[in-house]
């Protein structure tokens, strides 16, 4: 049994994150998505809310749980039995820090190993914090999140 955990902030889940998992899923038998309790990272989502939006955006999938964790991300991919990490690599911005990230957590544990997904071309330049700006300016987000985020959003929004 090959469990890989994908951690993130998922602030909020995008369709480029599922399409990620979608992939992800094809390769290994179990996939824990782990939502990054960092209260540091000022997430507009709680981690509540963003346990709730993904669960929600993959009722389709099997072999998926969703979770959250805090502290040191390798002692949570331990306590999951899984020894493998999954990252989604979009842009090459993306590479030096994901590079970084993951030769030091080889360093600390030489048997977890970080596998990197490739998105759909079209989720390239995709992620939260752009889809947070569409959302704030009342911009359409059909291409880029599952409606239930969209709505979130909206909610989020019109609160402020
Ligand atoms: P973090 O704050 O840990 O970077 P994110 O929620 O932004 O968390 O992203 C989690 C993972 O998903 C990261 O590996 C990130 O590169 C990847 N990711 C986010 N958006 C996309 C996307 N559009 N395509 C591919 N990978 C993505």
């Amino acid at each position: 049994m090959k469990t890989a955990v994908y951690p993130g902030s998922f602030d909020p889940v995008t369709k480029g994150h599922i399409d990620v998992i979608e992939r992800s899923l094809k390769l290994f038998d179990r996939i824990v998505v782990a939502v990054g309790d960092n209260p540091g990272k000022k997430p507009l989502f709680s981690t509540k809310e963003r346990l709730e939006m993904l669960k929600e955006s993959t009722k389709h999938l099997k072999s998926l749980e969703i979770d959250s964790f805090s502290g040191l991300l390798l002692d949570y991919v331990k306590s999951k039995k899984a020894n493998v990490i999954v990252r989604g690599l979009r842009a090459v911005s993306d590479f030096e820090f994901e590079f970084q990230r993951a030769l030091m957590n080889r360093v600390v544990n030489e048997d977890i190993e970080t596998v990197f997904i490739m998105t759909k071309e079209h989720y390239v330049y995709l992620n939260s914090s752009i889809v947070k700006e569409i959302a704030m300016f009342g911009g359409n987000l059909d291409d880029f999140v599952p409606k239930f985020v969209e709505e979130k959003l909206r909610e989020k929004f019109s609160k402020k």
